[in-house]
């Protein structure tokens, strides 16, 4: 007789899975069960009208909002169970927000060392040699010492870029990155996204730039009023979207 084993092979972790996530703020279900998930080296777009829940979804990612009900698991850690170590978990996710919420009294280098050596506890001579590094690779390695009232909006973003690589992510969450910014800034910010994501960064992304989604995401997720309506490749949901919600928002954007 053979013996078969239960399982011969585990299959491979989801980079982030969502099980039926509801969100309420009070009485108002924000997020009404989202079911979807981003595999290792993914690049996920999610568009989507204003107060469709685009935001909210990113921060229960990373529990800056914590969910309601439902499952959120990064890297085969769920995050939901109440036994788990947040600040641990988080440390694999990095966040960009539309605001760049850098420190404005530090200078760049500072700025990009701080958590380095507070979250990570680096030595100063090692947080230094990684800010430089990722400085210099979104393009900003000249800036070390300014502080960023000195920089544009567009070498502010890239900075918080840096300053969320530096601490490994193996996950990127960008919450419209580039609506802040004066339209010739934007594409500095989006070539330095492109790069990641050719490195094989997993990537969530919240954003309007159609073209950088329909060129760069390997999945477009479309939300309107807390569900994902549509969810396919860039040709099936922004090129052929099937559903009227989709159609709308569409025209309104492109
Ligand atoms: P989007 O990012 O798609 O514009 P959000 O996730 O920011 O949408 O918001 C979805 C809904 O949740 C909106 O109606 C918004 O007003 C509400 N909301 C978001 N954050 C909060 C909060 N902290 N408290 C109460 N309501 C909130
Ligand atoms: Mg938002």
């Amino acid at each position: 007789m053979t013996v078969t084993p239960a399982t011969s092979q585990t299959p491979a972790a989801h980079a982030v899975e969502i099980r039926d996530l509801h969100k309420y703020f009070g009485k108002n279900e924000v997020l009404r069960g989202i079911d979807f998930a981003v595999e290792p080296g993914q690049v996920v777009c999610v568009i989507g009208p204003s107060g469709s829940g685009k935001s909210t979804l990113l921060r229960c990612v990373n529990l800056l909002e914590q969910p309601t009900s439902g499952k959120v698991v990064v890297h085969g850690v769920e995050l939901t169970h109440r036994d788990v170590d947040i600040d641990a978990a988080r440390r694999g996710v990095g966040m960009v927000f539309q605001q760049f919420n850098l420190f404005p009294h530090m200078t760049v280098l500072q700025n990009v060392m701080i958590s380095q050596r507070r979250v990570l506890k680096r030595g100063k001579a090692e947080a230094e040699r990684i800010a430089r590094e990722n400085l210099d690779k979104v393009g900003i390695g000249e800036k070390c010492d300014a502080f960023p009232a000195q920089l544009s909006g567009g070498q502010q973003q890239r900075v918080a870029i840096a300053r969320a690589l530096a601490m490994n992510p193996a996950l990127m969450l960008f919450d419209e990155p580039t609506s802040a910014l004066d339209p010739e800034l934007v594409g500095d910010v989006l070539t330095v996204m492109r790069k990641l994501a050719e490195e094989g960064m997993t990537m969530l992304v919240v954003t309007h730039e159609m073209a950088f989604a329909r060129d760069v995401a390997d999945r477009v997720v479309f939300m309107d009023g807390g569900v994902i309506v549509e969810d396919g490749t860039p040709e099936q949901v922004i090129s052929a979207p099937r559903h009227e919600r989709t159609k709308t928002f569409l025209r309104r954007v492109l």
